[in-house]
């Protein structure tokens, strides 16, 4: 079933909530894809009833980023909804979710605002206010449907990682499920904005999860010096890639490792035809 206003919606949950019934919330920008679907599947089969958000956040967007042009496919993403056992798809517009207004700015808007310890790195450092955008929204989904459970990708582990903190610092009644990366066979993490590149740019984005797991490699040999880890992965970039970064930080603190353990996580940023992509690997 498709729902665009608040009320309707929380008037489904409240009956739902009536029935004992447990409630599994997978936010979402839509352009739906097996990554998607990987979490969808892990709620409809943890919780009695699933919804699915479908919203294409235009506060998580900075200036000159692709608000505009980004994939909006709801038509095909409520036929993989139905057939994945999804109960809702919630798809309001942004002035159901923000009202009329000066949405962009937080002189006008109530934001929540991550740790600038979490922020001022990695996709943060490039993206800024990315994950204040990110926070609010999801806090406010958190707010409407208020889910048991909800479940995030690794593919996004900063993200995931800053919205488990959000969850701990204010006490929001959810449990987080962290779901595994999916990938092609290739080794590419699937990614809405994937749809942007050419065969040769696919190609050459190879080059991101090469790394990684050439890294773990290298790693699970017994090395376990940054820099050296680091360095094994200027042979796969040419100048096709442009690295943003490749930063090896603690799995929940999101700390800076110099010495690689099992608590490291190894993220990786680079724009491949002016794409910006990303991904990381659990060591
Ligand atoms: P998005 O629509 O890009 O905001 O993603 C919605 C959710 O799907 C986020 O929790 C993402 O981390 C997750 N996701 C996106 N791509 C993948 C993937 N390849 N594997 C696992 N989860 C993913």
């Amino acid at each position: 079933m498709l729902i665009n206003t608040i009320k309707e919606l929380r008037e489904q949950v409240k009956n739902w909530k009536k029935q004992g019934l447990t409630i599994g919330l997978v936010p979402t920008m839509g352009a739906l894809h097996q990554g998607h679907l990987s979490l969808i599947k892990k709620c409809v089969e943890k919780c009695d009833k699933t919804i699915v958000s479908v919203f294409v956040n235009p506060i998580q967007f900075c200036p000159g980023e692709d608000l505009e042009k980004y994939p909006r496919t709801l038509d095909e993403d409520k036929k993989l909804c139905e057939d994945a056992g999804v109960n809702i798809v919630f798809a309001p517009s942004p002035k159901e979710m923000y009202g009329e207004g000066h949405i962009l700015s937080n002189d006008f808007l109530t934001y929540v605002i991550p740790p600038f310890f979490y922020v001022d790195k990695l996709c943060g450092k490039s993206r800024v206010g990315h994950f204040d955008g990110v926070c609010t929204v999801v806090n406010k989904l958190f707010n409407i449907v208020q889910p048991d459970f909800a479940f995030f990708g690794e593919k996004d582990r900063q993200q995931l990682i800053i919205l488990k903190k959000m969850v701990k610092d204010l006490n929001i009644p959810v449990e987080i499920v962290p779901c595994p990366i999916i990938r092609e066979t290739s080794g590419l993490a699937l990614s809405s904005r994937n749809k942007y590149l050419t065969d040769k740019g696919k190609l050459d984005a190879l080059a991101l999860s090469k790394i990684l797991f050439n890294i773990k490699i290298c790693y699970n040999k017994g090395i376990k010096d940054v820099k050296a880890l680091k360095e094994t992965a200027y042979a796969f970039l040419n100048n096709s890639h442009a690295l943003e970064y490749l930063e090896f930080r603690d799995k929940d603190t999101l700390e800076e490792k110099f010495s690689a353990d099992n608590n490291t996580i190894v993220f990786i940023a680079a724009k491949v035809e002016n794409v910006r992509l990303i991904d990381n690997i659990a060591l």
